[in-house]
């Protein structure tokens, strides 16, 4: 975007304008998982102010959600849920793996437990931590609507 100069105007292409609509109202889908959900669930308290992102809004349905935060350890019987709810969603979606066991199962190299939520569905941003702190989180949907200005996506790891 670049302002006329001498005058009050933006120009801008349409393009632009639709990725930062877009990227400012990144809505997540309600679901928690394990311990890490109450990390999540805290960045929608006024200490951390998740709005401030616009991302406030957690939907109750797949079809309004534009993120899916995998916040904890994912159990088998789980992953096909999961993966169903994100083919639920309409593109385009994005996906942060919070915390370790959801990249990698953490603690739980068990039976029980999928050992990352990318062999079920792709991941945009990981969060490492033990859980991750909020901040961290907020780092991740920072990075994502980051993405999504620049019109790519991928693989990014945020740090707390
Ligand atoms: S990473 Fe830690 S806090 Fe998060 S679900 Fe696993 S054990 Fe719980």
């Amino acid at each position: 975007m670049e302002v006329v100069p001498g005058t009050q105007f933006l120009l801008a292409r349409v393009d632009d304008v639709a990725r930062w609509a877009q990227s400012s109202s990144v809505w997540p889908l309600t679901m928690g998982l394990a311990c890490c959900a109450i990390e999540m669930m805290s960045v929608t308290a006024p200490e951390y102010d998740i709005a401030r992102l616009g991302s406030e809004v957690f939907r109750a349905s797949p079809r309004q959600a534009d993120l899916m935060i995998v916040s904890g350890r994912v159990a088998q019987k789980m992953g096909p849920v999961i993966k169903r709810l994100y083919d639920q969603m309409a593109d385009p979606k994005w996906v942060i793996s919070m915390g370790a066991c959801a990249s990698s199962g953490g603690v739980f190299d068990n039976y029980a437990i999928v050992q990352g939520v990318d062999t079920i569905i792709p991941v945009d941003v990981y969060v490492p931590g033990c859980p991750p702190t909020p901040d961290g989180l907020l780092y991740a949907v920072n990075l994502i609507q980051q993405q999504i200005r620049q019109g790519g996506r991928g693989g990014i790891l945020a740090r707390a």
